[in-house]
């Protein structure tokens, strides 16, 4: 069984198209979120209870269900009971925007990956790299396919695979390259206007985020028309500089 959710919440047909497509590969239980968790990041939610609906998702007839926790909650319900068994993979998305760079640190739809991988099983996150034209076709079925080569070579333990389908039709891309994270750059705003009251309030605003990817980056390959698949690992640590840090001799 594979496990289905998203960030952008149960209505989005994102999630319908990647759940059709998945169904072809192996039985599915989807758990979403009941509305947006866009940049939610690895939310877990302690301070109150979880409420969940079954649901029909839209333009389908695939049951649902939908949650009013975040992303990575979800996961967590279906890994702890709800999912009608013990789920072999979680695949995340399809995002409506791309997830590149350091976007993963805010992602929900990576977080809740990251969620599947913390639960001992291989996770994928797909999102369509576009910020205005939504066709799901291509990525849903590349992502079964990924899925499926997933399922059968399994992937090793704290790894999941960040995917990024740039938008068009399978004609218009030129291939898929396995890439590293390239370096974001984020053309945020800070917008200040008065409420209706007299008060401040602060908008983080701006246009979409770029970064000219270096070659071999996931910036560089979804701009050159290209599927890029991150191998993406939990151990954030930087192994390279324990050493380092480690010959500072700081004291207790
Ligand atoms: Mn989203």
């Amino acid at each position: 069984m594979i496990l289905v959710t998203n960030d952008d919440g149960v209505d989005s047909p994102g999630l319908s198209a990647l759940a059709r497509a998945l169904k072809q590969v192996e039985d599915v239980c989807v758990i979403a979120p009941n509305r947006n968790w866009t940049a939610a990041g690895h939310t877990k939610t302690l301070d109150r209870p979880l409420r969940v609906a079954e649901v029909t998702l839209p333009r389908t007839r695939q049951k649902a269900y939908s949650s009013d926790g975040t992303p990575s909650d979800c996961v967590a319900l279906g890994f702890l009971g709800l999912a009608p068994e013990r789920p072999r993979l979680v695949v995340s998305g399809i995002n409506t925007g791309p997830n590149m760079g350091s976007d993963i640190t805010y992602s929900g739809t990576v977080s809740a990956a990251m969620e599947g991988v913390v639960s001992g099983v291989p996770a994928i996150a797909v999102s369509l790299a576009d910020y205005y034209e939504w066709e799901f076709t291509y990525a849903a079925s590349f992502a079964a396919r990924l899925a499926r080569r997933v399922l059968r070579e399994g992937l090793k333990h704290d790894v999941l695979l960040n995917v990024n389908v740039p938008r068009g039709r399978r004609s218009d891309i030129h291939g898929v390259k396995v890439t590293r994270l390239g370096r974001r750059e984020y053309n945020d705003e800070l917008i200040r206007r008065k409420d209706p009251f007299g008060r401040d309030y602060y908008w983080i605003g701006g246009s979409p985020p770029g970064g000219a990817g270096e070659p071999g980056t996931d910036l560089h390959a979804v701009a050159a028309g290209y599927v890029s698949v991150t191998p993406v690992q939990l151990d954030l640590t930087s192994h390279a500089l324990i050493e380092q840090i480690a010959s500072w001799g700081l004291k207790a």
